[in-house]
Parts: C-alpha cells; sequence; structure tokens
C-alpha cells in the first residue's frame, strides 16, 4: 500500500529525532531481519577479492544490479590489478560508462590498481588502514571488502545501513564513521557483517528511501518509526 506525503514525512522526522531504543528492542529486530533474510549476500558479482573491491568502488551511487552488467565487460578485458592498471582510461570509461560518474570511478579504479601494483605486489590488503589507503577507497567500502572475502567482521555503513540506523534507533549520528561505532558498541563484532547486508537486504526491499512498506514490515511493532 503506498504511503502518502504526509506519513513519509513522519517517518523523515521519527529519523531525526535521535530516538533510540534499548538493547534488547534493538537486538529482537535484528533478529527478526535475519529471520526474514536468511539466505542474504552480497549481491555483487565477483571472482576474487581484487574484482569485489573494483565493484564496491562502482556500486557508488548506482545499483549492484546495473554493476554486475558492467564488470563482467570489465574483468574480461582487465580482471587483474596489472591488467586495470595497464589498460587505457577512455577505455575504462566506454565500459563503466553506465554506472554514472564514470570520469572520477574510472580514475579511481585504475589508480587504486596502479597502488596495488606499486604497493601492495598486485594482493588487495587485508587491513582497513591499508584499504583506506588506496585511491577512491573509504570505510565502507575497506569494510564491505574484508567482511565479503575474507569474514573480517566491519560494518558496511552504506546509504541503505545509515537511513536504516536512524529508523530503528540504532544511532543518532548522521557521520557514517560515527554510526559504525554505535552498531560496533550495540551488537557482538562476529556478526557485523551479516548484519549490514541482512539492514542492506531490508532496505532495498521494504524500508526504501521513500515510501517505506510499513504495512508490510516483520518489524513493524517495533520500529520507532513504523507508520503503522
Ligand atoms: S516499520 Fe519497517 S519499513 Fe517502516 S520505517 Fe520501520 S523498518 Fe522501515
Amino acid at each position: 500500500m503506498p504511503i502518502g506525503k504526509k506519513k513519509n514525512k513522519s517517518v523523515s522526522q521519527s529519523a531525526s529525532s535521535g530516538k533510540l531504543v534499548s538493547g534488547e528492542q534493538a537486538q529482537e529486530m535484528i533478529d527478526r531481519l535475519c529471520q526474514t533474510y536468511p539466505e542474504s549476500e552480497c549481491e555483487l558479482t565477483f571472482g576474487d577479492d581484487f574484482q569485489l573491491l573494483i565493484a564496491v568502488i562502482l556500486s557508488a551511487q548506482c545499483t549492484d544490479v546495473m554493476v554486475n552488467k558492467v564488470t563482467p565487460v570489465l574483468f574480461s578485458r582487465f580482471g587483474t590489478p596489472q591488467a586495470l592498471a595497464a589498460a587505457s582510461l577512455d577505455e575504462i570509461k566506454e565500459i563503466i560508462r553506465p554506472t554514472g560518474f564514470f570520469n572520477a570511478k574510472a580514475q579511481n579504479i585504475q589508480s587504486c590498481a596502479i597502488a596495488l601494483v606499486e604497493r601492495f605486489a598486485c594482493k588487495v590488503p587485508r587491513t582497513v588502514p591499508e584499504l583506506i589507503s588506496l585511491p577512491g577507497v573509504g570505510r565502507k567500502t575497506a569494510n564491505a571488502v574484508l567482511g565479503v572475502a575474507h569474514g573480517v567482521p566491519g560494518w558496511t555503513v552504506d546509504t541503505h545501513v545509515s537511513r536504516l540506523s536512524a529508523r530503528l534507533g540504532l544511532s543518532a549520528a548522521e557521520d557514517p564513521n560515527k554510526i559504525e561505532l554505535d552498531l560496533q558498541s550495540r551488537f557482538p563484532g562476529q556478526d557485523w557483517s551479516k548484519l549490514s547486508i541482512t539492514i542492506i537486504w531490508h532496505g532495498r526491499r521494504c524500508c526504501y528511501a521513500r515510501n517505506p512498506n510499513c504495512p508490510g514490515c516483520p518489524i513493524n511493532h517495533l520500529c520507532p518509526s513504523s507508520l503503522m
């Protein structure tokens, strides 16, 4: 059922009110989301951690569906750090154009590949400080790569996790780094990567940025922003 303009405004107000839920309520909401999406996983397709890193960089301001259309072509030609580092920048731009912001993204992924070749012996590093030293890589990307490719726990604070952290009353912060700290303090470390993906799935399938589907939401009786 579509939700009207007035009600949608209520969600925004609640999201910025700073109202936080108890630890018990937070855990109950998360448990129910995990039960709802037991199959949740990263929706980007990739062959190894380098390809995942590039796919995550390309996913900024773009859907995973679109990234998955572009990366098979990109990786068939430039599937390794060496190949991408040596590629024609214009050719990279042409391939990744559908993902948007393609000039900046092409520069970033090639600079990232060059840095991997020059500083990390063509390997993707496995620590956040090393990863965020790469061009185009922030904490969100670093945590996503470490969590998905290597099982290192971390919160991927993307647009969905930011929005849902506010709506669910898990964090009153707006800065992604502060949201990450709030989420770290609320849930056990071994669960962070899985919970990130679960929250992202809920944001994509139910708690939309506009017109969240509160009537169909499995946690509408617990969520402080519910329109029910
Ligand atoms: S009830 Fe569900 S869909 Fe509605 S704001 Fe809360 S989490 Fe989002």
